[in-house]
């Protein structure tokens, strides 16, 4: 495993469960701080405390902004809990087939799709309304999926073993509080999962980079930034590349990486996968092995 995509899975990793903690505590004892700590670097719930507080100590959405400037989306690929929990579903999925190979290919981007949810994200919310930006925030779903679909089993089963535990007098697991669930919000989210769930393990990135108005936005930046995987000239075509790329924006036939779609996971820079090491993300196009070593 190339070195960027350890660091990257680590982060990912702490992330991940950092947010989880939060959002799946059973007691309500979590302080306000880790909830204001939690949201600090979330890109819609920072931007959203930003124009209705104008404080500027909720600048974590400017700091995203500034990474993907200089490194591409690595918001998508480290900070996003619902971009790591496709990440993770994919996995689960690959280690129950027992099938380790990505078998991605090239597929053109759906730029009026990706425009389209944009505007009405941000058009909806200029006319006044933050539902569909709700809807559409990868965070809120993420904190839905948790609340309204993980919460409440993991509430009931420890209730259930509290209860049996009760019977013979070991009272170590205390009984939680189990919300009643609003319907439609638990429908809404149940469809949300079952869509994400199938996008994830059939189709990679697909809705990052169709639906998600973050990503839409994030890639018009991540398109100027400093830091990109490229294509050098050694490239003998092989496609290894492509087969590992989640978010089928490697275009070997061109030699062309889309940026706008790249979710800097490093899949493509892995030890094993270029066998003339012609992936590099650098600042520059380079050419030849000697301009790489030079
Ligand atoms: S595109 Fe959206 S859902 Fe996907 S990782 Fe980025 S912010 Fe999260
Ligand atoms: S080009 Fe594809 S595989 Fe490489 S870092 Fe970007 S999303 Fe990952
Ligand atoms: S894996 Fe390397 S050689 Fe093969 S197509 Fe990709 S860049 Fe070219």
């Amino acid at each position: 495993m190339s070195q960027l995509k350890k660091y990257r899975v680590i982060l990912a990793g702490l992330v991940y469960v950092f947010l989880s903690v939060v959002l799946l505590d059973l007691k309500n004892e979590i302080p306000e701080a880790y909830f204001d700590a939690s949201l600090y670097l979330q890109f819609v719930p920072s931007l959203l405390k930003f124009i209705t507080t104008l404080n500027w100590v909720v600048l974590g959405f400017a700091i995203v902004l500034v990474l993907t400037a200089l490194f591409g989306r690595i918001y998508c690929s480290t900070l996003c809990p619902l971009g790591i929990l496709f990440d993770l579903m994919d996995r689960i999925k690959r280690v129950l087939t027992k099938n380790k190979r990505l078998r991605y290919s090239y597929e053109k981007p759906k730029t009026v799709l990706r425009i389209a949810f944009l505007v009405i994200a941000v058009g909806s919310f200029l006319l006044g309304t933050t539902a569909l930006v709700g809807l559409l925030d990868p965070y809120s779903n993420f904190g839905r999926i948790n609340s309204e679909m993980i919460k409440p089993v993991i509430s009931q089963v420890n209730n259930g073993v509290a209860s049996v535990l009760e019977n013979v007098d070991v009272y170590t697991v205390k009984p939680v509080p189990v919300a009643t669930p609003k319907l439609g919000v638990l429908f809404y989210t149940l469809a949300f999962f079952c869509m994400v769930f199938y996008l994830a393990i059939k189709r990679g990135r697909l809705y990052c980079n169709t639906i998600c108005p973050v990503g839409t936005l994030l890639g018009g930046v991540a398109h100027f930034s400093l830091l990109k995987i490229r294509i050098t000239e050694d490239c003998i075509s092989c496609k290894k590349c492509e087969k590992v790329c989640k978010s089928q924006c490697i275009d070997i036939d061109n030699k062309t990486v889309d940026n706008t779609r790249c979710v800097a996971c490093f899949n493509c820079l892995q030890d094993k996968v270029c066998p003339t090491n012609s992936v590099v993300f650098s600042r520059k196009k380079l050419n030849h092995k000697t301009e790489r070593n030079g």
